[in-house]
């Protein structure tokens, strides 16, 4: 089919919910993505943070072949080899002691608020249901991730939200500290908003809501769907940190593409989880967990997180380079592979323009170019993208 083809067919039969760039893409390898006119891109978006191995790696492909030659799917009436390999391999390379398999990260989130919410009503009582969530947080699409989402402009069409949600300023101890109260069951965050505009949390506010949290005798649940598997240059940003969360939620990159997300949680936590309490028909079906589990033994290795901070390290260099020669942009902030150009105008155009010079990257937070490139990439990838990124500035000074 040709391209005008394809996007008008699109135009006629999606609900118009996405802005998409006019591209269709036919294939990739590597770090390079192919659309139906020929033209090459270089990939520093990865599919949001999901395609950290690049396109067609030959693990990922072998374990989706494995799969097809043997089974699909099952119910979770049944066990399969694959996802038990995949839940124990979570745990042995985590702080947690029981996973959830759902299917992607809004269904991770949904399953932790649950669980969070059951722990609350029975450790603490019928009313210790609440959960703190942060301003400019985006945790999902899905009626209570969304509520749990602190963006009012994504609320506003879809009320009644869910109750039992109270938002507060991000990195701001005091503000959470008078948010809790005997009905807290959880603190819900992201260690990096990455849609937010990859805002860090601080080490000594995480050391602060850990204290908190221990007085007040509430959870604290990770969204890590953005910035687990590797992303940061550690298997799960929690690491970064001196502490141990309760729960954790991942997704994106957990599974190279194929849609997964899970639920960690510590053991004496999950044990509130009881038979029925909670479900999905595909989660953790062998097609997703080999591809997990393919996934994951990659990046977990030692050499494969040195080869993450090398590039990160390298990358960062390039763009605190490219900050110095373009007073647009104001700072650069991130962790590992997932890193902001936070600019003085709009990011928006600098994202098309990067799209028109062969290079995917993302616009976040109104001013905020977001790159997260697969995390397979080399220094001559860096290059290439930093090149194109200063072809960009210097035309729009
Ligand atoms: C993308 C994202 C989600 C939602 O994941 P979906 O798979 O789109 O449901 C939730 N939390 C964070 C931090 C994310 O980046």
């Amino acid at each position: 089919m040709k391209k005008e083809e394809i996007i008008n067919l699109g135009e006629q039969y999606f609900m118009p919910v996405f802005q998409r760039a006019p591209i269709s893409i036919t294939h990739g390898e590597g770090v390079y993505l192919y659309d139906a006119d020929g033209n090459k891109y270089l990939d520093f978006l990865s599919g949001i943070a999901v395609n950290g191995l690049g396109y067609n790696h030959p693990a990922v492909v072998e374990a989706i072949a494995e799969a097809n030659r043997t089974v699909l799917h099952i119910s979770n009436y049944f066990y399969s080899e694959s996802s038990v390999k995949l839940a124990q391999h979570l745990v042995e390379h985590s702080v947690f002691g029981k996973v959830f398999f759902a299917n992607s990260g809004a269904e991770a989130n949904e399953g932790a608020i649950k669980l969070a919410r059951k722990w609350g009503r029975e450790v603490k009582g019928e009313n210790a249901v609440d959960i703190i969530t942060m301003q400019q947080s985006f945790h999902g699409r899905t009626m209570a991730t969304l509520t749990a989402t602190g963006q009012d402009n994504l609320h506003q069409a879809f009320g009644p939200l869910v109750p039992g949600f109270k938002y507060v300023s991000f990195n701001d101890l005091e503000a959470l500290t008078s948010s809790i109260d005997e009905n807290t069951a959880a603190i819900f965050l992201e260690l990096i908003q990455g849609e937010g505009g990859v805002i860090v949390a601080d080490q000594d506010y995480v050391d602060d809501v850990v204290k908190l949290a221990k007085e007040q005798n509430v959870l604290i649940i990770v969204d890590e769907v953005q910035t687990g598997n590797a992303r940061t240059g550690k298997l799960y940003a929690y690491e970064h940190y001196d502490f141990e969360p309760d729960i954790l939620t991942t997704a994106k990159g957990m599974a190279s593409g194929v849609p997964m997300g899970a639920v960690l949680a510590k053991e004496e936590v999950a044990e509130y989880f009881k038979p029925g309490d909670h479900g999905s028909t595909f989660g953790g079906n062998p097609l997703a967990s080999l591809a997990a589990l393919a996934t994951q033994e990659i990046i977990a290795e030692p050499e494969f997180l040195n080869h993450v901070n090398e590039m990160a390290d390298y990358l960062v260099e390039k763009l605190e380079a490219l900050k110095e020669k373009y007073p647009v942009i104001n700072s650069i902030r991130g962790k590992g592979l997932i890193q902001g150009l936070v600019l003085g105008g709009e990011s928006k155009p600098v994202f098309q323009a990067c799209m028109d010079k062969g290079l995917f990257v993302s616009a976040t937070a109104g001013n905020v170019l977001r790159v997260l490139p697969p995390l397979i990439i080399e220094k001559e990838h860096i290059d290439e993208a930093v090149a194109i990124l200063d072809d960009v500035f210097s035309e729009k000074e």
